[in-house]
């Protein structure tokens, strides 16, 4: 970080203490501020900074403290006051660093971003203190007589009953309506609020048991304890049902038992309250502290406070939640490493999983990588010796086995909107043994598009290269890239026939297919158009575990996280696209994608089974998720990577860049690859490789052209050699009507 301006330092009239302030702006520099009575503490403090049009003001963090300053006197502003937090610790101010670094994105912006919401106010707030929930004996009594349509109020009495006490927020946010339920509860005096009670740290530390370990988790429990206050980044490798979770709450218990604290990241969508309440419950005395961006504000400041104070003993979030300020930090747990979730797409596009391994790296303690389907990335880590590696090859649960899989050849099999009679047969006869079937395409809508019958004219956006979706429900087409929604056309806008028909199909048509063909059956979707409101993705997983529901349509949010007892078959519809996208990495999602789905029938002892629709029975993708073989598909993927010399075989970086005009694109575009090519000149042999700039896959989106210019390196560090020459080339070309982004490591080629 630097003060770019070329002039001689000026000292301050009486040595008034100089600031360097970290604004939210996106410019690689510090600004100057007058701090009387600040000191070298002061550093990593969030202080409200006179900033733009007179009399404007915002929150910054301080990242130095000097006495000279080559702002004129007169220019010279002074802080306006301190925020009442305490200032980041020089090791959460050294992860920014190094995020500036990697990534190439302004320090400010990056730590801004990291810090919760509330605490980048200028206005006073004040941090109300937790209230925590627990059931009384009058609650017990009702639990065990209340009648089973009380679906919600059974679920909030039976979490509370498996806990001494939840927090407030944790109870009212699962459901809908749930702080108005909570309350009723209390008025009942079926629940009462508590003080969060001090507990001392031993008895935090302490884990219910359910059940003993098997050999091999009892293997990786030792493993990981035994890297405590070590660097040490392991694989845990385990097929789903293998019991992972069971490792980690060990490993967790260990930490805690040191008075270490324990971050636990989980993917987005993974991150249900079920899960933290599943934690709590093992750990009825630890404090924990949720971090998610889905959070009431007030409630995510609270938990960010707790983790920074050292009071948290564990921190459960998604990918932002790997900046919480730990002081006690010894264990990083990565759960589901290969979910492409824990990658942002916008702003910094940092890989959270990548920020945990440097984090870890960076205070010495174990992180633990946990997937059924890891990803290349850190495989090939463990080939190459930098990850350990440990497999989890059982299933936990006595008696579990893998599900069956089986094709459904799609060359042979006629489908009637998407689906095929012997995979509605499957369904009815599991609903009818009362079981449960889950069905997973991984696209939402109705249909991707509308057709006329007559010319095959096609209704796309406006404002992009896409065709716009048929969404049923709420009877219009959407652009599923710029949002764009407009009403479904009456007739063909070429030739006017009438005949407009909905080709392909999405969520919303295989579950009105099924929902035609079994009419009997209790059925939900699961997608992002059906969970948009907070805790309705948890209702239907409540109904679902209840045994409410027999079958679910839906995404890969099915995929993850929830168990679900009673499901014993699971289909797949609409998976072939994947096997021929352009993206290299697709194949490889596809695969953890069904697998990951195909995990959750038969978890139980019950045994389950998956069918797969598919016109390519045989491909390679299949045909190792059929042998249940992730390994296997795995070593084919990895050899092909290898002689494509991709990923991660070698390391990207893809300038995005976008305009209204085209000439101002290509003229920026150009510039920026000559730049490109001079700093790969510029590097001793021949290791980085300057592509042409091509258009994006979405050529137009929003209204704006799209290209894209690839940077291909044999090493990191050769990356990051070349990326440190090229960016100020970058940053310094003139960019009138064009924005750009750098994505180091992009998850989308
Ligand atoms: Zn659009
Ligand atoms: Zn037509």
């Amino acid at each position: 970080m630097n003060t770019a301006k070329l002039r001689a330092p000026i000292a301050t009239p009486a040595a008034v203490p100089i600031a360097r302030v970290a604004l939210d702006v996106p410019l690689f520099t510090a600004f100057d501020f007058l701090a009387p009575g600040f000191r070298d503490a002061d550093i990593g403090r969030l202080v409200i900074v006179p900033f733009g049009r007179a009399g404007h003001t915002c929150v910054g963090l301080i990242v130095e403290m000097v006495t000279q300053t080559t702002v004129p006197p007169e220019k010279l502003k002074a802080i306006v006051r301190a925020v009442g937090v305490p200032p980041l610790a020089p090791r959460d101010l050294a992860l920014f660093a190094f995020c500036e670094r990697y990534y190439h994105f302004p320090l400010g912006q990056i730590a801004l971003n990291a810090i919760p919401p509330r605490l980048r106010q200028t206005k006073h707030f004040s941090i109300t203190e937790m209230r925590m929930v627990a059931i009384t004996n009058t609650g017990r009594a009702a639990l065990a007589t209340l009648p089973a349509r009380a679906v919600v109020q059974r679920a909030m009495l039976s979490a509370l009953a498996e806990t001494a006490a939840l927090r407030e927020d944790a109870v009212a946010s699962v459901y809908e309506g749930g702080r108005a339920r909570l309350q009723r509860l209390i008025e009942k005096g079926w629940a009462e609020f508590r003080a969060a009670v001090d507990v001392p740290p031993e008895a935090r530390a302490t884990l219910t048991t359910t059940h003993t370990l098997n050999s091999e988790q009892t293997a990786a429990v030792a493993a990981i304890i035994a890297a405590r206050g070590t660097f040490a980044p392991i694989l845990l490798e385990g097929v789903t049902g293998s019991g992972k979770t069971e490792v980690y709450l060990h490993a967790i218990h260990d930490a805690l038992e040191h008075q270490l604290q324990a971050l636990v990241m989980v993917p987005e969508i993974n991150l249900s309250p079920a899960f933290v309440r599943a934690v709590a419950a093992r750990f009825p005395h630890a404090r924990i502290a949720e971090l998610h961006s889905g959070m009431a504000e007030g409630a995510r400041t609270q938990a960010w406070l707790a983790a920074q104070r050292g009071d948290a003993d564990i921190v459960i979030g998604t990918r932002l939640a790997v900046f919480t300020p730990l002081p006690r930090l010894g264990l990083i747990v990565v759960d589901e490493e290969h979910d492409t979730s824990y990658k942002q797409q916008e702003g910094l596009r940092y890989s959270a999983r990548d920020v945990a391994v440097f984090r870890a790296q960076e205070v010495s303690c174990p992180v633990v990588l946990g997937s059924a389907t890891p990803s290349l990335e850190s495989l090939h880590n463990v080939a190459r010796n930098r990850f350990a590696h440990i497999a989890l090859r059982a299933r936990a649960v006595v008696n579990a086995t893998l599900p069956r899989v089986a094709f459904i050849d799609t060359n042979h099999e006629r489908l009637r909107d998407g689906i095929s009679k012997a995979l509605i047969d499957a369904i009815d006869e599991t609903v009818k043994r009362g079981e449960q079937a889950l069905v997973f395409i991984n696209r939402r809508g109705f249909a991707p598009a509308l057709v006329c019958a007559q010319c095959g004219w096609m209704p796309s956006c406006t404002r992009c290269t896409a065709r716009l979706v048929f969404h049923r429900g709420i009877d219009r087409l959407r652009c599923h890239h710029c949002g764009l929604t407009v009403r479904v056309p009456s007739h063909c806008a070429d030739c006017g026939s009438h005949q407009m028909i909905a080709a392909g199909e999405g969520t919303e048509r295989i579950e009105s297919a099924l929902a035609a063909a079994l009419p009997e059956a209790r059925m939900a979707r699961v997608d992002r158009d059906s969970t948009r409101r907070v805790g309705s993705l948890e209702a239907i997983f409540a109904r679902a575990e209840a045994g409410a529901l027999d079958v679910l349509v839906g995404t890969q949010m099915l995929s993850k996280g929830h168990d679900f007892p009673n499901l014993t078959l699971v289909g797949v519809v609409n998976a072939d696209g994947a096997l021929f996208s352009a993206d290299f990495r697709a194949a490889e999602r596809l695969a953890q994608q069904i697998m990951q789905v195909a995990g959750r029938a038969g978890r139980a002892s019950r045994g389950g089974r998956v069918l797969i629709q598919t016109r390519f029975p045989e491909h390679a993708v299949f045909q190792a998720i059929a042998a249940q073989d992730y390994p296997r598909f795995a070593a084919s993927a990895m050899r092909e990577r290898k002689q494509n010399h991709l990923p991660p075989f070698s390391y990207l970086a893809l300038l995005r860049a976008e305009s209204q005009k085209p000439d101002a694109l290509n003229a920026f575009l150009g510039a920026a690859k000559a730049a490109a090519d001079e700093s790969a000149a510029a590097l001793q042999g021949n290791q980085v490789h300057v592509w042409d700039a091509v258009p994006s896959t979405l050529t137009r989106k929003a209204g704006f052209e799209r290209q894209q210019l690839l940077i291909q390196a044999d090493t990191r560090r050769a990356l990051q050699d070349v990326l440190a020459a090229w960016m100020p080339l970058v940053r310094a070309l003139p960019q009138r009507a064009v924005r750009w982004t750098l994505d180091v490591d992009p998850q989308e080629v």
